[in-house]
């Protein structure tokens, strides 16, 4: 608590200055420790947003480690940190209740990655594949774009963004190229996969995806859907059923053992679990890339 005579005299400012600040919400931002506020709607998007700002600004994720993020809720206390971001860094078109706070509080900077990347339509046929960061490369653009409206709004870390942003496009294009090479040569180059996540990386790296589930994990599959993927992994002698860590494995673990092949996880990064803090986008794209690999016998 303030001792009196000061809250007093703040109460007072407040009264003056509610004019001003009426409709504008700005809780959070610039203010609070001086650094700039990027606000980013989902793990692959806070992952890049951190590796270029590093010490120079606070990055706030609005899907928590553990959340699915498609659909996710938005609290309001949520939505009032994009009103207050110098840089809002999202997809449009995922979440909607991040779309909705975007478009009522109109942000100075918005950077939405469905704008940067072509993104595919979903094979389902309605609507777009948001699951771009799954290629590298595709991600490697968004960190430009978002190198580019960080640098407008705090240019005197300019140097250091683009430092930043060139070390990270190392890393992707090293990591592309990882993969290239692991999947040169497979024995198999069919992913039956939870849900439809992984077809920016089938796409990419020459392999064919089967998914379970739809484009979003909860969507159910039906019972003709699940024998034409039984057929698939008898006739094509498919070894692994992938499942994810967010959401349910039940479906894949019943499949597998319905087959008697194995499961193993290939994650499609849409967040960290809380358990593995020590993971990151980099090290859990090699992980799934060694997923393949054993999968599909590609070593
Ligand atoms: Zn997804």
């Amino acid at each position: 608590m303030q001792p009196r005579p000061r809250a007093t005299v703040l109460v007072a400012l407040l009264v003056a200055a509610a004019p001003l600040l009426a409709g504008c919400g700005r809780s959070t931002g610039a203010a609070a420790d001086g650094k700039v506020s990027v606000v980013t709607s989902f793990y692959p998007l806070q992952y890049v947003a951190q590796r270029i700002v590093g010490d120079h600004a606070d990055v706030t994720g609005l899907t928590k480690p553990g959340v699915e993020p498609h659909d996710l809720d938005l609290p309001p206390r949520q939505a009032a940190q994009i009103s207050g971001a110098d840089v809002v860094l999202l997809e449009k078109g995922l979440q909607p209740a991040v779309d909705q706070a975007v478009a009522n509080d109109s942000p100075k900077r918005v950077v939405d990655a469905a704008k940067v990347v072509t993104l595919r339509a979903s094979d389902e046929g309605k609507g777009q594949d948001p699951h771009f960061w799954l290629d590298p490369t595709l991600l490697a653009l968004v960190a430009q774009k978002f190198t580019a409206a960080i640098s407008q709004a705090d240019p005197a870390h300019k140097a250091d963004y683009r430092a930043a942003n060139d070390k990270l496009q190392t890393d992707l294009t090293d990591l592309d190229g990882m993969f290239r090479d692991g999947v040169a040569q497979c024995r198999s180059r069919a992913l039956v996969v939870s849900h439809d996540a992984f077809n920016y990386l089938g796409e990419r790296y020459d392999l064919t995806v089967h998914p379970i589930a739809g484009l979003s994990p909860d969507a159910e599959p039906s019972p003709r859907h699940l024998k034409q993927l039984g057929d698939l992994i008898r006739s094509d002698k498919i070894t692994t059923v992938f499942s994810e860590r967010l959401a349910s494995p039940k479906l894949a673990d019943t499949l597998a053992s319905d087959l008697h092949v194995r499961t193993a996880v290939l994650d499609p990064i849409e967040g960290l679990t809380s358990s593995d803090s020590s993971s990151d986008y980099l090290s859990l794209m090699k992980d799934n890339l060694a997923a393949i690999e054993k999968a599909g016998g590609c070593r």
